[in-house]
């Protein structure tokens, strides 16, 4: 089995047919490879994937990178309950552009990769929540659906397998914490999404309190590669611990921004190379690698491989490969602000620590950005920060604080600029700041 460290060259795979003319529709995707996996997937048992899928090393795509076979192998075996596989396209990361583009390209991938991962957690049902704003992508999908049904893809005894499987489109209603796949679950009951008490996992509890595993779109597109390729050939991708191909959604101040597909463990200088490098050349300042959610990085880490150890080992998360690039001219509290009102509006109010401490490090930063802050803010902003971490309910909250905790520790001078400049004017404020003599 080939592992090598470094990323082999680019080789689209995700991304092979989406430059093809009506890559959407179910004749270009059957012209080219489409709808072979299932065929050998249905052909083998339900463990043979599992297990095919588990040697793949294929990580989940939604961010946190959990193993897809370990999580399906979490399945019961049984059916004493149905069981529910749920797509969450829910994208909502700031930053992260890659899975609309993907169903919207190539939605028969994501569908052909469903019913493999349906068969496979012995499932009859399949929901793909997709984000409530991304109209044109609800509506490209339900007609995928339907050309999938035409062609004896879904429905009864698909290809004469004995195998049934029915796929229902979902829109979401917007809401940043519906991507959280318990808040998720609850949304798609019909409730308002909060997340739930993790354990139970949804494989044990899940939709309708039934075995329900629930996927990023990304993830289950690779599945149908996987079966077609075999789980060496994915292997020869990506890093030992990270395998097979990603979608780097790259925006800001590059020249040419959009979806880049490259082996996990890809750098950011590479990716730049592929974008046409900074826009206008003007130099990078700083950079996210999976979203805001991520600590930031700066033109420091230009070499730092982006797979899940990569990204880890030097200070931030892989998450969604958002890598949102800013140059010099971005005021780096400025930023901070903007994405801590994001969480401060999307944060669900379940929890103190996130409901209550989004809302003061919003009030702190406009103020500092307002040019009215002092030096103790950023203290205060580090100490709500470190009041929020592990201590709230989901990744929302921890998600919060990356940018601030990150911005202050690469940045910290800019923060203090600000406050300087209100020093000047208003200099009894001197007095009021702890350490520093009148
Ligand atoms: P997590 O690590 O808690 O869970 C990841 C997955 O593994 C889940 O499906 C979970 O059920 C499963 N899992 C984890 N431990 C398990 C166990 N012991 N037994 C059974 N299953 C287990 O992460 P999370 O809270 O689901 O997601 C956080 C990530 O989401 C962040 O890394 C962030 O990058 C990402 N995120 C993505 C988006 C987006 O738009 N794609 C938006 C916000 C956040
Ligand atoms: Fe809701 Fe925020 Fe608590 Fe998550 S961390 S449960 S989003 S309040």
């Amino acid at each position: 089995m080939s592992t090598p460290n470094k990323p082999a060259p680019v080789t689209p795979v995700l991304t092979k047919r989406w430059l093809s003319p009506n890559s959407w529709s179910i004749r270009t995707y059957e012209q080219l490879e489409g709808y072979t996996a299932i065929r050998k997937a249905l052909k083998g048992t339900p463990e043979q994937l599992v297990e095919l899928v588990k040697a793949s090393g294929l990580r989940g795509r939604g961010g946190a990178g959990f193993p897809a076979g370990v999580k399906w192998s979490f399945m019961p075996p049984n059916e004493d309950k149905p069981h529910y596989l749920v797509i969450n396209a829910d994208e909502g990361e700031p930053g992260t552009c890659k899975d609309i583009p993907l169903m919207m390209a190539d939605p028969h991938s994501l569908i052909e990769g469903c019913i493999i991962a349906s068969y496979a957690m012995r499932a009859h049902h399949c929901f793909i929540y997709v984000r409530g704003e991304a109209l044109h992508c609800i509506r490209r999908l339900n007609a995928a659906v339907r050309e999938a049904y035409d062609a004896g893809y879904l429905g009864k005894d698909i290809l004469g397998s004995g195998y049934d499987l029915d796929i229902v489109v979902h829109a979401g209603a917007g809401a940043y914490i519906c991507g959280e796949e318990t808040a998720l679950l609850d949304s798609l009951e019909g409730r308002r999404g909060q997340p739930r008490l993790k354990p139970p996992f949804p494989a044990a509890a899940g939709l309708y309190a039934a075995p329900t595993t629930v996927n990023n779109v990304e993830t289950i597109a690779s599945v149908p590669f996987i079966v077609n390729g075999g789980s060496d050939w994915f292997r020869t991708m990506g890093t030992e611990k990270s395998p097979g191909p990603k979608i780097y959604s790259i925006s800001g101040h590059v020249t040419n921004p959009g979806q880049y597909e490259a082996p996990l463990g890809t750098t950011l200088r590479e990716l730049l190379d592929m974008a046409g490098g900074m826009k206008d050349g003007v130099p990078l300042k700083f950079w996210t690698p999976g979203g805001s959610s991520t600590p930031m990085f700066t033109a420091e880490h230009l070499d730092v491989p982006l797979d899940f150890e990569g990204a880890a080992e030097a200070g931030s998360m892989l998450g969604t490969t958002a890598v949102m690039v800013f140059n010099e001219t971005v005021s780096v509290p400025w930023a901070v602000m903007k994405w801590t009102q994001f969480y401060e509006h999307e944060s669900c109010g379940k929890c103190t620590p996130c409901r209550e401490g989004t809302y003061w490090l919003t009030g702190i930063l406009e103020r500092m950005v307002a040019g009215e802050g002092t030096e103790s803010d950023i203290d205060t902003l580090l100490d709500i920060c470190d009041n929020i971490l592990g201590r709230s309910f989901c990744a929302l909250g921890d998600g919060a604080v990356s940018p601030i905790t990150s911005g202050i520790k690469y940045f910290r001078n800019e923060f203090l600029a600000l406050c300087e400049k209100n020093r000047k004017r208003n200099p009894e404020l001197v007095g009021a700041q702890p350490g520093v003599q009148s």
